[in-house]
């Protein structure tokens, strides 16, 4: 997390984020594969410059990725000094091959705050829905989940958030609708429209599940993709990493 691009990081950094998001690909430190570094700003008020950088990591699970930090595990959002420099100083090998420009190199050394993410999501509907997944007598439970509560995507998704605020959108609608209809709410029909609901949000979220799902088995070729053979926007059979199908 970095609270102020524009107070910490090169005037050509800053120019290409603009307001939004900034990606750029480089050689790993062995030059044998590609760094992905993504920068994005988040602060939800115009004056709020604050951002996150980060890079992927493929690895056998987040505790790998912990030890290849050199970190025991970081839970949540740490401003903790010794795990800020564990965490710059793995980004600072990691960008160590030569043909990194230096300013990205010192990208880190002005992070506030550090997350090791592991990136995760639910499974498809049916396998939620199937026999196994629904919690017996949650039928009549007034209880509902949306957004990444009950559909989450990996964030190459690219629409989990907007998932998140259509299903907000969709479930106050159907409650109006229910109030419009029924003169009044039960127990039981609060409950069958809030099941109902997210039956339909959990299977509109399959798409892109899929996709997601097809990207990250090609997320280990980063690491033996040479920089010169990855092609972001490119035909996902010409290239060994299909980046075209992410999106
Ligand atoms: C690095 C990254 C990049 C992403 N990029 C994109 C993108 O470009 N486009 C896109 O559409 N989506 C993107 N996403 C996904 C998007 O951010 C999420 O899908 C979206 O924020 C989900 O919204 P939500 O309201 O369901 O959950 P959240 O935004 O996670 O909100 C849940 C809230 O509940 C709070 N909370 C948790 N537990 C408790 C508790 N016990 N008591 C009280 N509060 C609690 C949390 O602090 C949090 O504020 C990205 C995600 C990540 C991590």
């Amino acid at each position: 997390m970095l609270r102020s691009p524009e107070g910490s990081l090169a005037p050509e950094i800053v120019s290409r984020l603009g307001e939004g998001s900034f990606g750029i690909i480089g050689p790993t430190a062995n030059g044998e594969g590609v760094i992905e570094l993504f920068i994005q700003r988040y602060g939800a008020a115009h004056d709020n410059k604050v951002a996150n950088v980060n890079i992927n990591v493929p690895c056998d699970g987040p505790n790998a990725l912990a030890a290849l930090v050199g970190l025991s595990g970081v839970h949540g959002v740490s401003s903790n000094p010794e795990q800020l420099e564990a965490a710059r100083r793995y980004y600072r090998h990691s960008l160590a091959h030569p043909d990194w420009p230096q300013c990205y190199r010192e990208l880190f050394d002005a992070i506030d705050a550090v997350r090791l993410l592991p990136l995760s999501m639910h499974p498809m509907s049916e396998l939620v829905l199937g026999e196994h997944g629904v919690v017996d007598g949650s039928d009549s439970l007034c209880f509902v989940g949306i957004g990444d509560a009950l559909h989450a995507l990996p964030p190459w998704s690219g629409t989990s958030g907007n998932f998140a605020m259509q299903d907000s959108a969709d479930l106050a609608t159907a409650l109006l609708e229910l109030q419009r209809k029924e003169q009044g709410w039960s127990a039981t029909s609060l409950a069958r429209t809030v099941r109902e609901c997210e039956r339909a949000f959990l299977k509109r979220a399959d798409e892109p599940r899929l996709r997601c799902i097809k990207a990250g088995e090609g997320f280990k070729d980063l690491l033996t993709t040479p920089v010169k053979e990855y092609d972001y926007v490119g035909s996902p059979e010409k290239v060994k990493t299909p980046a075209a199908q992410w999106f």
